[in-house]
This record gives C-alpha cells, sequence and structure tokens, in this order.
C-alpha cells in the first residue's frame, strides 16, 4: 500500500529531478521539508522564484548575473582574453584562484550529437562576433578534454578561419567538463599556468 499522499510524492518528485539528486535522497529531502516552520519554506520558495526571476545571462559573457552586466564585464571591458567555458559555474574556480585577469564567455554546452546539441544550440557565432570586435588576443579553451569538447573546438576553429587570434586550452589532465567547477586553487592554477597552445 503506498501510504504517501500525493502532494508529497510531488515534493519528491520535484527534487528528483534536480541533477545528482536520486529518488531516495529526494525522499529524505521531501520528509526533512516537512520538519520546517511555514516560515523557512516560504522563504525558500520565494528564493526560488526570485533567483529564477531575477537571474539572467550577462548580455556580453552568458554567465549568470542579477544585474544589467556581471561583474567581471563590468570591472574588465577592455580584457584582451576570453576564456571560454562550458557552462556559469566553470568561471567560479578561475576567480577563486585570482590567477586570472581576462573576460570570460559561457558556451551554453558543448556539441553532442547524442544529446541533440549541434552548433545552433551554442552561442558560437556571439563568441566569434566579439573575438572580432573587441580585437582579443588570447582565446582560451577551457572546455574538456572529452570528444565532445573536442569537436566543439574544432568547429570554433574552423569559425575562426582567418582571425588572428592566439588559441590556447589548459593543461590536460585535470578533471574537466562538469567538474571543472570543483577544481581547487592548486589544480586550476597549474592548469592555467601549463596552458598549450593549439
Ligand atoms: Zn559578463
Amino acid at each position: 500500500m503506498n501510504i504517501e499522499p500525493q502532494s508529497l510524492e510531488a515534493l519528491i518528485g520535484e527534487f528528483s529531478s534536480l541533477p545528482g539528486i536520486g529518488h531516495k535522497t529526494a525522499r529524505r529531502l521531501a520528509y526533512h521539508v516537512l520538519t520546517k516552520k511555514r516560515s523557512d519554506v516560504e522563504r525558500f520558495a520565494e528564493n526560488l522564484v526570485n533567483a529564477v526571476d531575477r537571474v539572467h545571462p550577462c548580455p556580453r559573457c552568458y554567465c549568470f548575473t542579477d544585474e544589467d552586466l556581471c561583474p567581471v564585464c563590468k570591472s574588465r571591458p577592455d580584457a584582451k582574453s576570453i576564456c571560454v567555458v562550458e557552462k556559469s559555474s566553470d568561471i567560479v574556480p578561475f576567480e577563486r584562484s585570482g590567477i586570472y585577469k581576462g573576460s570570460y564567455f559561457v558556451l551554453g554546452g558543448v556539441i553532442s550529437p547524442l544529446d541533440g546539441i549541434g552548433p545552433e544550440h551554442l552561442h558560437l557565432p556571439e563568441l566569434v562576433k566579439r573575438i572580432k570586435e573587441e580585437s582579443i588576443e588570447e582565446l582560451i579553451l577551457a572546455l574538456g578534454s572529452s570528444p565532445e569538447a573536442d569537436s566543439t573546438a574544432l568547429m570554433l576553429d574552423r569559425m575562426l578561419a582567418g582571425v588572428n587570434v592566439k588559441r590556447t586550452r589548459l593543461a590536460r589532465g585535470i578533471p574537466m567538463g562538469s567538474d571543472l567547477e570543483f577544481v581547487d586553487e592548486v589544480t586550476m592554477l597549474r592548469a592555467f599556468e601549463g596552458r598549450v597552445c593549439l
């Protein structure tokens, strides 16, 4: 007999839909919510809605911000290098390490035919436009070392044919791609300093 009320089941369903949360964890979280004060739950729900309402991609680099331009774009408008990452959270380890003083660009993914992600789903044309318009001198690819990252780099290379910009990528051998946001400072410093030309 299923003893869980429908509203509780619905809540478990919401938690299960989050990345990295299995059904067991989702159930534990949902039951935990039921032990909270109503005011705490209200604040939680409000923060969810607020984040979705207020946070949007920066029009210049596509990282998440709640201002007209993100802090990096605001403070480094004349940067001559762009570090290309897959998703907004990948910028965090760079800024935490403090080694990089250039600008960023969030591609929004990597080309992955199996997941139905083609070049048209990424901000590739916008990136090429920025490189040309801002006379960018170095393009640092921090997309990881997966086959998908490689084909994305190749596509970008084709789109940049004839454009004079130095292309580098982070040193290999560090956890990359989806794990980039969790890279510690020392690893990031090493990967950045050991970056190689493409
Ligand atoms: Zn920005």
